[in-house]
């Protein structure tokens, strides 16, 4: 099924076509409207016109979180507050949250590819969707709704949290597709399975998760806990908030909104580009957003690009999930490790539960990994010497994964505190 056939199966030719056009346009709009954006191309003596097309990308500088703070709230706005008609900010970690606009034709291209995200998952006009995403500063929740909205779907706009009541509703209101993110979709399967309630209980067909990096084991774990199809959905509120690449039900990669959205892969640490099918950071450029058009933004995100033809008939270039973010990282003894890579291996053994959490402290200079893993209420009380024995297969296993040595500690049901939003998973007690 798709929503915009012309823009989903485009010829390569076409689409370069029109990439270069809307790169062009955008790259006038900024070097006008954003002083900040001008400033940084006079000091590279760059001028919109240097940039003839898609293949100039590479000679324009890049714009990093860091410079959307700096800028904070509305230096990078390319059109006057008249013209903005929704902000939403993520919150930061530390000090000033990072401030994005939207115009009325933003929002249009947000529906436009949120819509997209939601048919290639199956749903229609015949959909119910609850959308248990977060509504407020965060885009997860508006997104969504907007974009069943524009499919004609009966929309749930629940929000996150209050686990029971959810199911309440997905029971009685019939709910065919769920959005949230993976770890809350598996937190409400294990709720149902508390309240003794089936996945056939439930009408629920699908689920679009997203807003954190998950694995290939835990999919399997969602689709066979909720008897559901799982797809992934990619964004961030940098570029317009969820949409910007979304899984079709090959499950292969997911298709990137490339006519409002230019990708890219760089080396992290030199810039320099990657081509298809190497590992590294997504950069993308917005090409069409009018509100706070963004150019060569560092996701930060790893990830591949793989322009090959799929299976569903689409020529949108797919990137592969995200296996992991560049700041995400830890860097234990020198060796990089990504919370991702823990949880394929607990998967894979598949004798604990979905839910463990990494805690890195320094003792003597030196780095220490250990890995709480959540065990079952029977396996917890079972004897010592089992215990011990699925304590060292796990170490063994994450050992010759992370090529690390990791401290592992087997605690009981509910021990690591559940998320409503994005899970916690890494606690950095190193005070670097
Ligand atoms: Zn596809």
């Amino acid at each position: 099924m798709f929503w915009n056939k012309p823009m989903e199966t485009m010829g390569r030719g076409e689409m370069t076509n029109l990439q270069s056009l809307r790169l062009h346009d955008t790259v006038e709009r900024i070097y006008r409207q954003v002083p900040y954006y001008r400033n940084k191309l006079q000091a590279l003596g760059l001028l919109p016109e240097d940039i003839a097309g898609i293949e100039d990308v590479g000679k324009l500088p890049f714009i990093t979180k860091q410079e959307m703070r700096d800028n904070y709230p509305y230096g990078l706005f390319a059109v006057p507050l008249t013209e903005i008609v929704r902000v939403h900010a993520s919150s930061g970690t530390t000090g000033k949250p990072t401030v994005v606009g939207y115009t009325k034709r933003d929002i249009g291209i947000w529906s436009e590819v949120m819509a997209r995200a939601l048919t290639y998952a199956g749903a229609s006009k015949h959909s119910c969707i609850q959308v248990a995403y977060g509504y407020g500063l965060f885009t997860g929740g508006l997104g969504v709704h907007y974009g069943a909205e524009m499919i004609g779907a009966s929309v749930i706009p629940v929000s996150s949290g209050n686990t029971a009541r959810q199911i309440m509703l997905m029971k009685d209101f019939g709910t065919t597709v769920l959005a949230c993110t993976p770890s809350y979709a598996l937190y409400i399967a294990e709720t149902m399975r508390e309240m003794g309630l089936e996945p056939g209980d439930l009408t629920l067909k699908a689920g679009i998760f997203g807003a954190e990096p998950w694995s290939e084991r835990m999919r399997q774990e969602i689709e066979d806990r909720l008897a559901i199809k799982a797809l992934d959905i990619y964004g961030l509120s940098e570029i317009i908030g969820p949409g910007v690449a979304n899984e079709c039900a090959c499950q292969d990669g997911l298709h990137i909104s490339e006519d409002h959205f230019f990708p890219e892969i760089i080396n992290p640490l030199t810039g320099e580009a990657l081509p298809d099918g190497e590992k590294g950071e997504l950069v993308l450029t917005t090409i069409t957003k009018e509100g706070m058009p963004m150019v060569r933004y560092r996701t930060r995100d790893l990830t591949v690009l793989n322009r090959s033809i799929c299976d569903c008939g689409r020529t949108l270039a797919r990137m592969g999930k995200v296996l992991g973010r560049t700041d995400d990282m830890l860097i234990i003894r020198g060796v990089n490790v990504f919370p991702s890579q823990v949880e394929s291996v607990l998967l894979g053994l598949g004798e604990t539960s979905p839910h463990y959490q990494l805690i890195v402290d320094r003792e003597d200079n030196l780095d220490t990994l250990t890995v709480l893993v959540e065990v079952t209420e029977e396996m917890f009380s079972d004897e010592v010497r089992r215990l011990e024995k699925l304590e060292y297969k796990i170490k063994e296993a994450l050992a010759s994964v992370l090529q690390v040595t990791a401290k592992v500690r087997l605690v009981g049901p509910k021990y690591i505190e559940r998320s409503e939003g994005k899970a916690k998973r890494v606690i950095d007690n190193r005070k670097i």
